[in-house]
């Protein structure tokens, strides 16, 4: 193949051997949905209601996590709301899906999260990485904004080598000169996965956009280049969110969201 992938192959052999050879175990499409953070029992029972009557798969919600700047809000860490998240989660039958960041709080968050997240500022923490690989959980794994597609198909190789967990990959966003967007969605990086992967890849352009207007257009703009879900960030009051508050949407836009995905998804089967 031309281009990208050559410039990077050091030797006879691929380097991402198992990310190539991989089959899909399940091919449903995901919806990841739910707040930036896990704000409160009543906040994530209501957004669980609204973003599973809606088609949502699998709740989100951060509350052991990252970000930028350690002194912004990144939701409440205590043992009464991981417990209230799964509770609001088994009500309406969607799958949890809980941020890790590091081997040492996995063992913590492991009761919790029926699917773990790996944010793109741990992408190459191959500790974590290697410990996850043997859980045989779903692993959501989050593109740097900086990674090219070889460094993200290497860490999926990191997930793949234990030989237990189920990855999935998650495009959000690059660092760019662009002064539109607080990260620019690398739409291109989904097909060009496609081309030497079958591991999925949800499209998140709330963070890969970081603006609320455009969380629609750029999903619907993932969905088209074959995405295989989606993650979008829902709060019933989006401008009160306790973190990235520019990108939520309120359940209403993601009803409509998901009635004009399940539109393009018609429009591309079989192309
Ligand atoms: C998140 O999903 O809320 C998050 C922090 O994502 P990222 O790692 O992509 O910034
Ligand atoms: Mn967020």
């Amino acid at each position: 193949m031309a281009g990208f992938a050559d410039k990077r192959q050091w030797g006879p052999t691929p380097r991402y051997d198992r990310v190539r050879a991989y089959e899909p175990k399940q091919k449903d499409f995901i919806v990841i949905a739910g707040p930036c953070s896990v704000e409160s029992e009543t906040q994530i029972n209501y957004v669980a209601n609204a973003v599973a009557s809606a088609g949502a798969t699998h709740l989100r919600g951060g509350l052991f996590r990252a970000g930028t700047y350690p002194n912004d809000n990144y939701g409440i860490v205590s043992q009464d709301l991981f417990k209230a998240f799964k509770y609001a989660a088994g009500v309406y039958q969607l799958k949890t899906v809980i941020e890790v960041l590091d081997a040492h709080s996995l063992d913590f968050v492991l009761p919790y999260a029926d699917c773990l997240q790996v944010g793109c500022r741990q992408m190459q923490n191959y500790s974590l990485l290697t410990r996850l690989s043997r859980t045989n959980k779903t692993v959501f794994l989050k593109r740097s904004p900086g990674a090219t597609i070889d460094e993200f198909l290497g860490s999926a190789e990191y997930l793949l080598k234990g030989g237990a967990c189920t990855p999935v990959l998650i495009e959000r966003g690059s660092a760019t000169q662009a002064t539109h967007v607080r990260w620019d969605l690398s739409i291109s990086m989904i097909p060009a996965i496609k081309s030497i992967s079958q591991i999925p890849v949800v499209v998140d352009a709330a963070h890969g956009t970081g603006r609320r207007d455009l969380v629609v257009p750029m999903t619907l703009a993932g969905v088209a280049a074959g995405a295989a879900g989606i993650l979008v960030e829902v709060h019933p009051k989006p401008e009160l969110s306790l973190s990235d508050a520019d990108q939520a949407i309120d359940p209403n836009k993601f009803k409509e969201l998901m009635f004009s995905v399940g539109q393009v998804r018609n429009a591309i089967r079989g192309i």
